[in-house]
């Protein structure tokens, strides 16, 4: 059994492949009357912050949220983001203000979160303790079956650049995203804050004492991407000798949910599950991958991902309930384990 296991994550991909990897373990390793959960692998999940913005003078964190929602069991499974049961009547005061961004609508209970995490970062918490705040008070107070860490203290966020037509202009990711569908091409992403970040303590110790890392099925790019471009995170994973297993986002050459494809086309990588394990790099080349997992659809691309010299595996990929979810998480623990 492993004892520890640290995934990568962004947001709705990585939350509901987390979600899965607990309801896995919970599967595997059974609790005694008394136990509670202490005879399971602990699970890390290192969350990417480059969607964060101040909006409306709150400070928010999209993954964090939908990894903390989801793991809580109060998320909106339909819509794929937010609260269920959610009410606007403060974002519709703020749009008649003319505050904040009208095309980000934040539901009543989750500004709520975000006054929280606010409050508390102006006592002067850093994100990783308020983070740690927030998670706690979910289960009746018994906390996430997950620790949550954001991927640095410092903000860091993630921009694109744009033209629509009067030249060059850098935007909030989640300005393209949202308010363009990011229809509009992007010419490149720049992480904002990026020279002045760094790993954490807590996310360096969690990658020293793993020894299983999964890469979740988030987008390559501006998820996973900006964490690994996090100073001191590559180095941190690559002194670990934990065996690190990827699951392909890019089903069929399609990026099921979101537009995983435009930000893959921004950086000329093909979309593809071959392309994104190219891209992401076998170990022994110096890149992430020492497996990783594809769809069905792509098993013809399994002997061109294993002669990059990363072990693969064609299984079932879409995350449709908590079932199909725990059973993907089941086998990049597998082949984990069979890396080791
Ligand atoms: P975001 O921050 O909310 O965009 O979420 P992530 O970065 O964690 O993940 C988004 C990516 O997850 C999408 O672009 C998809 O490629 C991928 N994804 C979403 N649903 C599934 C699924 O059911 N199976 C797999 N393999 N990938 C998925
Ligand atoms: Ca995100």
């Amino acid at each position: 059994m492993p004892q520890n296991i640290v995934v990568f994550v962004g947001g709705v991909g990585g939350a509901r492949f987390t979600r899965g990897l607990v309801g896995e373990l919970e599967r595997r390793y059974p609790s005694p009357a008394g136990t509670d959960g202490q005879n399971r692998p602990s699970v890390t999940a290192i969350v990417n912050t480059g969607d964060d913005s101040w909006i409306a003078g709150l400070r928010v964190t999209p993954d964090l949220d939908s990894m903390m929602y989801t793991l809580a069991g109060v998320n909106d499974d339909e819509r794929g983001w937010g609260l269920r049961d959610e009410s606007y009547r403060v974002s519709a005061e703020l749009s008649a203000y003319g505050v904040g961004w009208p095309w980000f609508t934040l539901g009543d209970l989750d500004l709520g979160t975000h006054i929280a995490r606010t409050a508390l970062l102006r006592e002067g918490l850093t994100l990783t303790e308020v983070v740690a705040r927030l998670a706690a008070r979910w289960n009746d107070g018994a906390g996430l079956p997950v620790r949550l860490l954001p991927m640095s203290d410092e903000s860091v966020e993630t921009h694109v650049e744009i033209d629509l037509g009067a030249g060059p202009e850098l935007v909030h990711f989640e300005e393209w995203w949202v308010k363009h569908r990011a229809a509009v091409p992007a010419r490149r992403f720049v992480q904002l804050g990026l020279t002045g970040a760094s790993a954490t303590r807590p996310v360096r110790d969690a990658l020293a004492s793993a020894d299983v890392v999964l890469i979740a099925p988030s987008n390559p790019v501006v998820s996973v991407g900006t964490v690994l471009a996090i100073p001191g995170i590559r180095e941190a994973l690559g002194a670990s000798s934990a065996p690190v297993v990827g699951v392909s986002p890019i089903i069929g050459g399609a990026a099921v949910r979101g537009y995983a494809d435009a930000c893959l086309t921004a950086i000329g990588v093909e979309t593809s599950a071959l392309a994104v394990a190219r891209h992401y790099g076998a170990r022994a080349d110096g890149g992430l991958l020492d497996g990783w997992l594809v769809g069905e659809e792509d098993a013809s691309s399994v002997e061109a991902v294993s002669a990059l010299g990363i072990r693969s595996h064609a299984v079932p990929l879409w995350m449709k309930d908590a079932a199909t979810s725990a059973a993907l998480a089941g086998a990049a623990l597998d082949l984990a384990a069979s890396l080791a």
